[in-house]
């Protein structure tokens, strides 16, 4: 287990500012592999649709749906215009409390209504 004390120095680090203290992370109730591993993947920020380019040796492309900003899970959840319908079902616009464990139905139908579901 890393210690708090390195875990502290990852301050730039994505996962971080999610979860800035090592407490046990259950998953979810009632979900399934593919769905955790869903979440985990929107929680570091790595998704096969935002960096599928690097296996490619590609540049970072634009976000595909608006073609308006570079393509992150952040601009997927909070900022993508093509989407604000969409990201109504959402109680709360933070990333940390669309990623929280209390979202995470939220979350994966929100990935189901846009699409982005299997290619997270
Ligand atoms: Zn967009």
């Amino acid at each position: 287990m890393i210690h708090q004390r390195l875990w502290d120095q990852e301050l730039n680090k994505k996962l971080y500012q999610i979860k800035p203290f090592l407490i046990p992370n259950p998953n979810p109730p009632s979900s399934t592999r593919r769905q955790q591993v869903i979440w985990t993947r929107m929680k570091i920020g790595h998704t096969n649709i935002t960096h599928i380019h690097l296996m490619r040796r590609e540049p970072r492309p634009n976000c595909e749906l608006c073609n308006n900003a570079p393509i992150s899970t952040a601009h997927l959840l909070l900022e993508c215009p093509n989407l604000t319908e969409q990201r109504k079902i959402f109680p709360n616009l933070t990333l940390r409390d669309i990623l929280s464990i209390k979202n995470f139905n939220y979350l994966i139908t929100f990935l189901k209504i846009t699409n982005l579901y299997n290619r997270i």
